[in-house]
């Protein structure tokens, strides 16, 4: 069992500001979190940043620090009521990140007291330097793990590891000419969801396993067609009528370069496989349905998970062509979501759970539109948005385009040899905006949905 937490970028930006407040002495906060339970990582969420006031600090050294029980009752009191896992965050404001002896003796009493008050949840510790180094533990069962990595979501995706980084393959050589060490250690570190095996997935699949992400883990529960050898990478016609995440996932196993892969044969409508994604970084929507996107975009906002979306749209009848559009939009809290900007709408989200009897009759009677099945497809506009989504991952995570690049949507108008990109602000009325749910991570109704499987 792995242990992360995942902040906001700005709330961890604050964290550290109330943590390292006064330079040379150790500082502390409590966070608030929603918490992820897999059965292979806890991720907690960190969803509120409860500074410690001057009143309840007892000392404050540069190697030590005691806070009266007081502070602790009230944590306590505050996470009960919101039904939240406590985070206790201290500074060391030198570089020695690990747990000294008296921080392993006072984090102990202190952990004994949270879990026999909320005994179901899974709290942590955490020390951070000014370095940007860490060390953190969870207390559960009577028992410390390790906390192995922060995930920051903000303009850039930022992900630390607290192990000492795997040597590099020479695999990279080039790319390390290119983006350095650090860079390459981050995609060794994170583990991509690709929902969709088909054009665009194929070819994010290839792309991120040879640019050295560690782990790739493909969703798709359709078959592979004659039709789809046109556009999917790793196909051969041997593999027509196998499940296409299984033969991508095969396909990215033959490269041998060490990437660790996960096939899922089934639909992320499923909620046994929707929770998958609940372990990934970042995830690559590469399917067609709204449906599928919906419940992405909702995992983005409930468990902090960035979302990068891919669509080609291919207006063109009797091989005429009107228009062909290649669209990739960056999802993550704070920015607007697909249902803000109309990418994804509701009303085809239930037509798509509907019965093909239910549909018909309502197209019959003009209540519904037809949804578009067999859309016409090319593999150099599907492979050149799946190009330019995965640009976008290294832009994210290495800032190559430069801090005011602000644009969360890039449009690609290839009958006009033209590209467009933008920004719009969330809408208020939209689900991402519901503070209630930003970061609240595990719920019964998980997501907030009804599932029919
Ligand atoms: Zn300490
Ligand atoms: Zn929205």
């Amino acid at each position: 069992m792995s242990h992360s937490i995942a902040f906001i970028a700005k709330d961890f930006d604050i964290l550290k500001k109330e943590i390292f407040d006064f330079s040379g002495l150790e500082g502390a906060a409590f966070l608030f979190c929603g918490e992820s339970v897999s059965n292979e990582r806890v991720t907690l969420i960190a969803r509120e940043i409860f500074p410690i006031t001057k009143e309840h600090y007892l000392s404050r050294k540069h190697d030590g620090l005691s806070i009266d029980s007081q502070a602790y009752v009230n944590a306590v009191k505050r996470a009960l009521r919101n039904k939240a896992t406590i985070i206790f965050v201290h500074s060391h404001p030198g570089e020695f990140k690990d747990f000294s002896q008296r921080d392993e003796k006072e984090l102990l009493k202190l952990h004994k007291f949270f879990s026999a008050r909320m005994p179901d949840r899974h709290h942590g510790s955490l020390i951070l330097t000014k370095e940007g180094k860490f060390s953190g533990r969870v207390w559960f069962n009577n028992k410390w793990s390790e906390i192995d990595k922060l995930k920051i979501i903000g303009k850039r995706f930022k992900f630390l590891s607290s192990d000492n980084p795997k040597p590099i393959s020479d695999f990279f050589d080039r790319q390390v000419l290119v983006f350095g060490n650090k860079i390459q250690e981050s995609l060794q570190n994170i583990h991509i969801g690709i929902v969709g095996a088909g054009g665009t997935g194929s070819c994010v699949a290839e792309q991120v396993a040879r640019l050295g992400v560690g782990q790739i883990s493909i969703f798709d529960d359709d078959k592979l067609e004659k039709s789809n050898m046109s556009r999917v990478f790793g196909s051969t016609l041997k593999d027509v009528g196998k499940n296409k995440a299984e033969i991508l996932a095969n396909h990215i196993k033959n490269i041998e370069i060490g990437t660790s892969v996960n096939a899922y044969p089934k639909s992320i409508c499923e909620k046994d496989t929707a929770m998958k994604l609940r372990d990934c970084d970042v995830i690559f929507g590469c399917s067609d349905t709204h449906s599928s996107r919906g419940i992405i975009t909702r995992l983005s906002h409930y468990y902090f998970i960035p979302f990068i979306d891919l669509a080609v749209l291919v207006n063109s009848s009797g091989g005429i062509i009107q228009e062909i559009v290649g669209r990739v939009t960056t999802v993550f809290p704070g920015e607007a979501c697909l249902f803000c900007r109309d990418r994804i709408k509701p009303e085809i989200i239930t037509l798509e759970g509907m019965t093909e009897k239910e549909r018909k009759r309502l197209v019959s009677e003009k209540y519904a539109p037809e949804l578009d099945t067999d859309d016409p497809s090319v593999i150099t506009f599907t492979a050149e948005v799946a190009c330019q989504g995965v640009t976008e991952l290294i832009h994210r995570i290495a800032d190559f385009k430069g801090s005011d690049y602000n644009s969360t949507e890039m449009l690609m108008f290839f009958d006009k040899n033209s590209i467009r990109t933008n920004t719009v602000p969330p809408k208020d009325n939209c689900l991402c905006m519901r503070e209630e749910n930003l970061g609240i991570g595990d719920k019964r109704d998980f997501l907030g949905l009804i599932w029919q499987k």
